[in-house]
C-alpha cells in the first residue's frame, strides 16, 4: 500500500464563491476521492489550519508520498514545518507539488531557487508528452487537451530537471515545462503545472491518470522505507 497524505492550504475554497462551486468540499478532498478508487493506494488529508498543519512527524513518518497545493497562504505555513517536509523528503519521502504550490516553502527548499515563472490567466492548453517512456507518461495520450487553464510560462526559475515529461503550449504562444521531475536526497519530486482553483482540472481524467502515475512514480522502494523507519541510520546491505 502506498500511504499518500495530500495537503491543501484550503482557503480560495471556503472564501471564493466560484472555487466553492468546482471544489465544495476542497480540492484536498477531491484528489482524495480519485485516488481512493486505486487498490495500493491509502490516502489521508491535512490542512493548513490544523495544529502543526496537520503534518506532525506521526503524520510525515506515516506518509509515503506527500502531495501539495497552495497558493495564498505559502508564508502562513512556518518555516520548522516546512524544514520538516523537506527533510522528509531527503530521507526518502516522494513529493508532488501541484500548480501554484511552485512557490511553497517546501519546493523553494527543495530546489534551491527562487522557483518564479510567468503568468497570464485564461488560455487554452495543450501538454505534450516530451518523455513517453517515463513512468508518469504511461497509459497516456501524445498529448492532453485543456480546454481554459491559466497561463504558467517559461522562463520557470527551476534547476535543470531530471525529466520533462510534458511540456506545456499555449495557444497564447508560450510555452512551459510542465510535469517535470527530481531527486532529492533519497526523495523523488514531481511538479505538475495544470490545477487552477477556478477550473475543473483535478475532474479530468487524464490530469488524475498523471497524478496517480506521479503517485507510484514518487512511492519509496522498500529498501527505502526501511532507511526511513529507522531514521539516518543506512539500510543494512544484506538481510
Ligand atoms: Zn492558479
Amino acid at each position: 500500500m502506498i500511504k499518500v497524505t495530500v495537503w491543501n492550504e484550503f482557503l480560495h475554497e471556503r472564501k471564493g464563491e466560484v472555487v466553492k462551486k468546482v471544489y465544495p468540499e476542497g480540492i484536498h478532498a477531491q484528489i482524495k476521492s480519485f485516488l481512493d478508487t486505486e487498490e495500493d493506494i491509502t490516502v489521508r488529508t491535512a490542512t493548513l489550519d490544523e495544529p502543526e498543519c496537520g503534518l506532525t512527524e506521526e503524520v510525515l513518518n506515516d506518509t509515503d508520498v506527500l502531495i501539495w497545493w497552495a497558493h495564498m497562504a505559502h508564508e502562513k505555513v512556518p518555516d520548522e514545518i516546512a524544514r520538516r517536509v523537506a527533510d522528509r523528503v531527503l530521507m526518502g519521502m516522494g513529493m508532488i507539488f501541484l500548480h501554484s504550490a511552485h512557490y511553497s516553502k517546501p519546493m523553494k527548499i527543495l530546489l534551491g531557487t527562487t522557483c518564479s515563472l510567468a503568468w497570464r490567466d485564461g488560455s487554452r492548453e495543450r501538454l505534450w508528452c516530451t518523455a513517453p517512456t517515463h513512468p508518469i507518461a504511461q497509459g497516456l495520450p501524445l498529448y492532453i487537451d485543456i480546454e481554459r487553464e491559466e497561463m504558467y510560462g517559461e522562463f520557470f526559475d527551476v534547476p535543470k530537471p531530471d525529466d520533462v515529461v510534458f511540456t506545456g503550449w499555449y495557444n497564447t504562444g508560450e510555452v512551459f515545462r510542465s510535469v517535470i521531475t527530481y531527486v532529492r536526497g533519497h526523495g523523488k519530486i514531481v511538479y505538475i503545472q495544470p490545477g487552477h482553483e477556478t477550473n475543473p482540472i483535478y475532474y479530468n481524467p487524464y490530469i488524475q491518470k498523471i497524478i496517480k502515475n506521479a503517485v507510484r512514480f514518487a512511492a519509496p522502494c522498500e529498501n527505502l522505507r526501511d532507511t526511513l523507519e529507522c531514521s539516518n541510520e543506512p539500510a543494512p546491505l544484506e538481510k
